[in-house]
């Protein structure tokens, strides 16, 4: 890929103002350097840069504790910047977007509203009304992309149809034609006069972080600095010091064996264009002098910001993905819905040192190592039968990396639903896996005090222990520490079975819709509506006159008359097939080769020629979950004591 250096002409442009008021509305891309949306309206006028606070419009996806920390103090951040660089950052929190946009507009006679563009699944739906309704009232709107190298809808194959796995999209990515450009941030912002009244508010009075959860966040300031300015150190120094050894150490756990950027790209305080280049820079270098091991950890290195841009790609082209397993295949998964399971995943009591590290670690930093991740989550869904999308909030609500584009990218990796994951039917063992990659104990015994003087030989596997082994550790199984919550063979034999049972389901389903029988069959996915497949819109179909050719295409929804779920089953349950054999295919090719990879990669979906589809609702036990507004911490506190 030729990547451009920084574009510097755009600096002559910026302090050509003319009398355009421009209303810059910040949301996951709390930077100045390279911030598409504030670059093109500070070259255009004077500007009035607003964050809005809506705790409504975020659903279920509400964030959890520490990622309004990581929040609060970013935008405190941005606000000190902006402030520097002469405007202010408004700050509004209200029961509509909206509303609070077209306050501002009355209030400052601004003409034109600017932002740069989501993916997740709440943002698309929310930004796409937004953009139309200020349309109508004679707004000019105009999104751009902040937050990717290339845009989902700039990478198809040469049928024109998304791609479904995330090699060959990576590479095309690799091999685009186009240079992505990265902008310089404003040497200065003229600050939009305001005539009217603006019920804006303080940071602190966004209520991100209430009194009880003060204290607990008190500790995640030292490990981590939010703030776009220390992205960019965080970056030098993973470049400078860490980088040329990715390779060899990304699959370290308990060490700082990776960049850590996941935060700050999560809200955008660092460019995801900048952190490539850098990186790419370092190759060029590294290639010179045949530096091999450097090399190859850049390259790896990319490949993990490819998952990044992939997931948002996922997101945008199966907009379903975060209620619905990608190929479908698990819609008659029996899953075991056991709320003690869960909590004892939580607490990180399963009895599995390895898997209740990880989750001890989780709770009490909100970040895990990405080899974690997978065998936590792993753990959850094959070894508990629980369902993904449990695991998948809990996530949500703890990980101060949140990131619901890369969350349902991991949880649909490892749960089988992606041809290039996990196969459904691969249950690793914890204790091997502890061997294997925490050979001296020593991640669970930083995690496990219980278990901080186990010899190493038991550490993975106490429940083996001899006696006076355990007896000389103080570990007492069953008091102290949990045995084992299910030995692996039973977890392997509950797998198969909920596997076989699958496609019992499956196959009555098939024949009950065949024979146009209205006979009841079970099916898993509770609380269905009726709705339509959001569906792509292909490049060539996509342009729409009102918008520049900046702006966020939006996956349309084509298929509002395909009538009833169950009028539509035979040929869903043709297609579930057809992707179970699919997958069984690629499994036996991919099984072996992805091996120690873990890294997420997606779909061949045939999911996108599915002809219908339905939405699920989300329903998670409630003390999993903090979107009701309530902290997760009352219920999890008192839980892990
Ligand atoms: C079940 C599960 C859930 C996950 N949930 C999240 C989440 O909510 N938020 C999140 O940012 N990541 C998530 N990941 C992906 C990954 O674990 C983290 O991005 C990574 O551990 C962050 O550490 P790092 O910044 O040091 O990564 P590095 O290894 O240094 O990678 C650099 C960047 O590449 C991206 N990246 C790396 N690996 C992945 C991946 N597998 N998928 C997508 N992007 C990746 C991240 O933005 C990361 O910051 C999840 C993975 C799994 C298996």
């Amino acid at each position: 890929m030729n990547l451009n250096t920084s574009v510097l002409s755009e600096r002559s442009c910026q302090f050509n103002m003319s009398s355009s008021k421009t209303i810059v509305w910040f949301r996951r891309d709390l930077r100045i350097d390279d911030n598409p949306a504030l670059a093109a309206a500070a070259r255009d006028g004077s500007v009035f840069p607003v964050y809005i606070w809506c705790p409504k419009e975020e659903g279920q996806f509400y964030p959890g504790r520490v990622s309004r920390w990581w929040l609060k103090q970013s935008l405190a951040y941005l606000e000190q910047t902006l402030k520097s660089l002469g405007a202010e950052l408004v700050v509004i929190k209200t029961q509509s977007t909206l509303s609070a946009l077209l306050d501002c507009i009355n209030a400052t006679g601004a003409t034109k509203v600017v932002f740069n563009h989501l993916y997740d699944p709440v943002s698309l739906v929310r930004d796409h009304s937004i953009k139309e309704k200020l349309a109508e009232v004679g707004i000019s709107v105009h999104s751009y992309n902040g937050d990717l190298i290339y845009e989902p809808w700039e990478i198809y194959d040469e049928k024109g149809q998304a791609f479904t796995t995330f090699d060959a999209y990576w590479d095309k990515c690799l091999n685009m034609h186009s240079e992505p450009i990265s902008l310089l941030p404003p040497w200065r912002l003229v600050p939009a006069a305001v005539t009217g009244t603006v019920a804006r508010c303080s940071i602190e009075d966004l209520g991100l972080e209430n009194e009880s959860e003060k204290s607990s966040n008190a500790l995640l300031g030292r490990g981590w600095s939010p703030g776009w300015s220390n992205a960019d150190k965080a970056l030098t120094e993973f470049v400078e010091q860490h980088l040329v050894d990715y390779s060899k150490n990304r699959l370290k756990v308990g060490g700082n064996s990776t960049s850590l950027l996941s935060p700050y790209l999560h809200f955008g305080e660092i460019s995801v264009r900048k952190v490539f280049q850098c990186a790419w820079m370092k190759q060029i270098l590294w290639r010179r002098e045949q530096n091999s091991q450097g090399e190859e950890s850049v390259t790896l290195f990319l490949k993990s910001i490819g998952l990044r841009e992939y997931s948002r790609y996922l997101c945008f082209n199966f907009p379903f993905t975060h209620e619905r397993s990608l190929l479908s295949n698990l819609k008659y998964f029996p899953w075991h819905s056991d709320v003690n399971h869960f909590k004892a995943w939580r607490q990180g009591r399963t009895g599995y040192p390895l898997v209740d590290a990880g989750m001890r670690e989780l709770w009490a930093t909100g970040w895990i190592h990405n080899r974690i991740r997978v065998i936590v989550s792993s753990f959850a869904v094959k070894f508990l039968l629980l369902p993904w999308k449990w695991g998948m909030k809990y996530f949500w609500d703890t990980l101060l990396d949140a990131d619901l584009e890369c969350d349902i990218l991991g949880w649909q990796y490892i749960s089988g639903s992606l041809p290039d994951g996990h196969q459904l039917e691969r249950l690793d063992s914890p204790q091997i896996q502890g061997c294997k990659y925490d050979p001296e104990g020593e991640y669970v015994r930083q995690w496990l005090p219980e278990l901080a003087r186990m010899p190493t030989e038991w550490i993975h596997h106490p429940w083996d222990a001899p006696l006076i082994v355990l007896k000389a550790a103080g570990v007492e199984l069953g008091l102290n520490y949990p045995k084992p919550i299910k030995d692996i063979d039973t977890a392997r034999e509950h797998l198969t079975e909920a596997i076989f049972k699958m496609w019992e389901m499956e196959a009555a389903a098939k024949a009950a819709t065949s024979d146009r029988m209205n006979e009841e069959v079970f099916d898993n996915s509770d609380g269905i509506e009726t709705s339509a497949i959001p569906k792509v819109i292909l490049k060539e179909m996509s342009s729409c006159p009102t918008y520049s050719s900046n702006d966020q295409r939006v996956p349309s929804f084509q298929n509002c008359n395909n009538g009833s779920l169950y009028g539509k089953r035979a040929r869903y349950v043709e297609e579930e097939k057809l992707h179970a054999d699919k997958l069984n295919y690629h499994n036996k090719d991919a099984g072996t080769s992805r091996g120690e990879q873990d890294l997420c990669s997606t779909a061949e979906s045939s999911a996108s020629k599915r002809l219908s589809t339905s939405r699920t609702s989300f329903s998670v036990p409630q003390s999993c979950s903090s979107s009701d507004g309530r902290p997760l911490q009352e219920y999890e506190s008192s839980d892990l004591k």
